[in-house]
């Protein structure tokens, strides 16, 4: 792949045939090695011969976001990706985002949003789970939940929707039933719960991002949200729940341990949380994913917006600038790294999710392809496409 740098010499709609032409090479070759761009390979020892899926990206359903995204995943040798925000049924992301995966095929597979402003309709839940057949229909594999879900959203008498009030029972069900994945991310690290001060351990973030501190006013504690997830999963049996960021508990292997080990419609990923895994001594961390290694998805949490502008796994450390495909390359290394190597003290991908360096945990080659490759691939690309699935319903 040598596209590098030539989006500022080509006119806009050449670079139309050229992504599309690009992103369909990519689906037939998903058997063969990723295809470094840099001359050395040095990105290429760390990888199984196959592409990675990342299970966990936020791709604005534009062109540009596109171009930028797969010069991305081409460098570090991604193939197939998950959008987790392909937006409300019927809204015009969502549109764009099947449009988009109509082009892309089986290179992408999209995740629907809630649009939560009826909540104080009493047919809400209803009318979710009627949405969630018509996503079904699409060809949308699951929705994804954001944290505003208990500690956002509100009801018309002001309070916070609570994650376990009975409105939303529906929703879960008709995923149970359709066989979408909630997808959930609930609550955020603990150190967002505790005073936004310079002690904070995340003050770094805190001071510029303000809204992701959920200290004081009438917020759930972060041990509140956790026991609520778990109650929730254990209401609903039936539904597979995808629960992102190590289960929302990053900080709590023993937490993530038990859900796993006692639901068995539970799965996590590791995106956006290397940093905070990663601080555990890298003997359990290792022993953490050889023992749940069917149950956890590799995905990145990158962010593409509409200008192709990028966000990665967190807001940028450095002020005043924002990352580009180089930093972006250097944040999936990073994770690469993490994963396939034995060093100690190495840069984590996110700095400024903390100042420590974390070890690496060497994961088997077994381990890996099922963390990088074959989960996702059972989990969210198995089921049939929107098109299988319209002729055989
Ligand atoms: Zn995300």
């Amino acid at each position: 792949m040598h596209h590098r740098g030539s989006r500022s010499r080509v006119a806009p709609w050449t670079l139309v045939l050229a992504v599309l032409a690009l992103a369909a090479s990519a689906c037939s070759r998903t058997s063969q090695p990723p295809g470094p761009s840099s001359a050395s390979g040095s990105e290429r020892v760390w990888h199984l011969g196959q592409p990675v899926i990342d299970s966990h990206v936020h791709l604005s359903p534009n062109m540009q976001a596109l171009a930028v995204a797969l010069e991305i995943f081409d460098r570090v040798g991604i193939g197939r990706f998950v959008v987790k925000s392909a937006g409300p049924v019927g809204s015009p992301r969502y549109q764009a985002s099947l449009a988009m995966q109509r082009v892309l095929g089986d290179r992408m597979r999209a995740f629907a949003n809630i649009e939560w402003q009826g909540i104080d309709d009493p047919r809400f839940g209803e009318r979710q789970a009627a949405l969630l057949e018509r996503a079904k229909a699409d060809g949308i594999v699951g929705i994804k939940v954001f944290k505003a879900l208990g500690l956002g959203v509100r009801t018309a008498d002001g309070a916070l929707l609570s994650v376990e009030d009975a409105r939303l029972d529906p929703i879960f069900e008709a995923c149970g039933r359709l066989g979408l994945i909630f997808a959930w991310h609930i609550a955020d690290p603990v150190a967002f719960f505790q005073p936004p001060t310079p002690d904070n351990e995340r003050y770094d973030e805190l001071k510029i991002a303000e809204s992701w501190s959920f200290h004081g006013k009438d917020y759930p504690s972060f041990e509140t949200l956790m026991a609520q997830q778990e109650r929730r999963i254990r209401k609903h049996p039936n539904t597979t729940f995808l629960l992102i960021h190590l289960g929302n508990n990053a900080e709590d292997l023993g937490y993530v341990d038990r859900l796993l080990d006692t639901y068995p419609n539970v799965f996590v990923d590791v995106s956006a949380r290397v940093p905070e895994f990663g601080r555990h001594p890298a003997d359990a961390v290792r022993a953490f994913f050889i023992k749940h290694q069917d149950r956890i998805l590799f995905g990145s949490d990158l962010i593409v917006d509409f200008d192709g502008r990028l966000q990665l796994g967190s807001v940028w450390h450095v002020p005043d600038q924002q990352p580009g495909i180089d930093e972006a390359v250097e944040f999936f290394v990073r994770h690469w790294r993490y994963f396939e190597t034995d060093e100690a003290q190495i840069e984590h991908p996110t700095p400024i999710q903390g100042r420590w360096k974390v070890d690496a945990i060497g994961l088997p080659p077994a381990v890996l392809h099922k963390l990088y490759v074959a989960n996702a691939e059972r989990l969210i690309f198995s089921p049939p496409s929107a098109d299988t699935n319209r002729n055989n319903p």
